[in-house]
């Protein structure tokens, strides 16, 4: 991992401004990290920081996290042994069953996610993954689209995180499910392309439970000084491969139990 050195504020309010304009916009950005040497991971998230403040200015409503590089293979290729984290806003939402403009995005994927609310109020520290359990006020199956600003998606781990993750859009369908009757580990997922089964997974394949997201998650915050608000929705982490979707394709994520989340993409 490259050192925690620190680029000039101006630098970083510079690449935020580059990047928000991409993934408003479309388009695509060479890396921050080729453009400025020594950037490094607490950068990327200084880079999240001024995104949010720039989208809270426009009016944006953050509701919540997502993690990125939850499955081991996704960490040994990068390299690390944590996840990483990105913001999500209320207007990345697609309605279950609906259509996903791709006017504005650039090489979308899709990937099945479990996704999580938490409750209004939880006051113990959620460093187990018993105390995330007691703090989930309900389970919901989700795609997650995702979108590089990157050529490619050749990323390395500091631009990907600048990049918010890759966070584009999200869809949550299926039934709720009481975080108690989740069978965190086993429960099955299969992702289906215009029909065609692309991703097969199992909830495990999260970490080896995705209420470990809620865990690393939570103290994610702590360590940089923020909190975990009551309420927040968060996407724990792709279960299986991303795949590339373009106009005219229907995805289908198939959860047992959880029931089925839709979206075509237009
Ligand atoms: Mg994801």
């Amino acid at each position: 991992m490259r050192p925690v050195a620190s680029l000039p504020a101006a630098q970083i309010e510079r690449i935020a401004e580059a990047i928000d304009a991409a993934q408003t916009g479309g388009g695509s950005l060479p890396l921050p990290t080729a453009e400025y040497p020594g950037f490094s991971v607490s950068d990327a998230y200084r880079v999240q920081d001024v995104l949010r403040s720039r989208w809270s200015g426009r009016g944006r409503r953050v509701i919540g996290y997502k993690a990125g590089l939850t499955s081991r293979a996704k960490m040994i290729q990068m390299n690390v042994s944590s996840p990483t984290f990105g913001i999500l806003c209320a207007d990345m939402a697609v309605p279950d069953g609906a259509e996903c403009l791709l006017d504005k995005l650039s090489r979308p994927r899709v990937e099945p996610e479990i996704a999580l609310v938490m409750k209004p109020r939880f006051d113990e520290p959620l460093d187990n993954e018993a105390a995330a359990l007691r703090a989930v006020d309900y389970v919901v199956p989700a795609i997650e689209i995702i979108d590089s600003r990157y050529p490619d998606y050749k990323l390395d781990l500091e631009s990907a995180i600048a990049d918010n993750t890759s966070a584009a859009r999200f869809v949550i369908g299926g039934r709720l499910q009481r975080p108690s009757e989740m069978d965190w580990r086993t429960t099955g997922i299969v992702l289906l392309k215009n029909g065609e089964p692309v991703g097969m997974a199992a909830s495990g394949a999260v970490l080896g439970n995705p209420l470990r997201t809620v865990v690393l998650l939570w103290q994610w915050l702590a360590s940089r000084g923020g909190a975990l608000g009551g309420g927040a929705l968060i996407l724990t982490g792709g279960a299986c491969e991303a795949i590339p979707v373009e106009q005219g394709d229907n995805v289908c994520a198939r959860f047992q139990e959880l029931g089925d989340v839709l979206v075509r993409f237009r």
